[in-house]
């Protein structure tokens, strides 16, 4: 298959680009470059540094490489109190980015799309989360990402292209390689904030509420290593590509585990401080994803559990410290 990956310089699109390079897959890359990293893009893929809202710069990309079997779309901006911020940028980014995308694609006559949604389109929803549950997002992140996959919908059925929506819930962890992984400054995710914590790169993991309607009080999320949910992606456009028809999947591991099952999975490699605060507003109690579609669908199913998403991130933290 030829894939356009783009956003593929992140975090989730450089895992993306290694699961394709190791399926002898061939990949161009199409990044501003303002959330990734050069570096991280493997020396496998061609890289075209643009921005999704330039048409003229996606024409181009189609124009020369005119047998792109499916385009996977990254880039994207994935901050919730930053889109509760700035929903303008949310809205220019996420969404407008997004409908030149497709308009460029639909004047060129490629077919397939692979979307990155989110989990956070089902909005409070408290427990195990299906497909065809009801949307209802709490903050404009969620908001655009919704906004976006219906799009989507309307345009694909309008001019004959398919697409494969995927909703992904909590993502961590690293490549093997160490190669590519979580890097920015000011991260907020719970598993590298509690390895920065581990690392000496913070006092402690501060845990946002322990008065929730769960087992332990604190709250439950369903946490997937980011190389499963790459891998999800080959399968998801070989899908396309063999006629699989458009449709939305929901990538996790069906099993929930809490803030503090997962410090105490941090402190089995070492010491590491934590204090109880306060609950961190728009924080649903607990968020678990069905998987059965994706393994019907798909015949996926994830291979790593959370003490490998947890050392995985710690490996790779470490190549940073350096
Ligand atoms: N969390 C926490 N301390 C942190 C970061 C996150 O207690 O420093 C909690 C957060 O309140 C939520 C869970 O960990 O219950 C997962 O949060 P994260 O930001 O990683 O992902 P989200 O589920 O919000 O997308």
């Amino acid at each position: 298959m030829k894939v356009l990956v783009v956003g593929g310089a992140g975090y989730i699109g450089s895992h993306a680009v290694l699961e394709l390079i190791k399926k002898q897959h061939e990949v161009i890359v199409f990044d501003n470059l303002t959330s990734g990293f050069e570096d991280m893009v493997s020396e496998q893929a061609t890289l075209i540094i643009g921005d999704i809202r330039d048409k003229s710069a996606l024409d181009a990309v189609f124009k020369e490489h005119n047998d792109i079997d499916v385009v996977m779309h990254f880039a994207a901006k994935i901050v919730v109190p930053e889109s509760v911020e700035k929903p303008l940028e949310y809205y220019s980014n996420n969404v407008e980015g997004v409908r030149v995308l497709l308009e460029s694609m639909q004047e060129h006559n490629i077919k397939n799309i692979v979307f990155s949604s989110t989990a956070a389109v089902y909005g409070e929803a408290s427990g195990v989360c299906f497909e065809d549950d009801p949307t209802q997002p709490i903050n404009p992140y969620g908001e655009t990402k919704l906004a976006t996959e219906r799009m989507i919908k309307w345009v694909t059925q309008a001019y004959g292209m398919k697409y494969l929506i995927f909703r992904y819930f909590n993502v961590a962890g690293a490549d093997q390689s160490l190669k590519v992984g979580l890097k920015k400054d000011q991260l907020t995710h719970l598993i590298p904030v509690a390895i920065q914590a581990l690392i000496g790169l913070r006092e402690k993991l501060l845990i946002y509420g322990d008065d929730y309607d769960t087992e332990d009080g604190t709250c439950v999320r369903d946490y997937i290593h980011v190389s499963d949910l790459a891998y999800a992606h080959v399968l998801g456009a070989t899908y396309l590509k063999d006629g699989g028809q458009s449709t939305t999947i929901n990538l996790g591991s069906n099993q929930g585990y809490s803030v503090l099952d997962v410090a105490k999975t941090v402190q089995k490699i070492g010491d590491m401080t934590y204090e109880i605060t306060e609950r961190r507003p728009g924080d649903p109690a607990k968020l678990i994803a069905s998987n059965e579609k994706a393994k019907k669908l798909l015949h996926w199913e994830p291979k790593y559990g959370l003490e490998d998403i947890v050392n995985s991130d710690f490996e790779f933290r470490k190549t940073l410290k350096k």
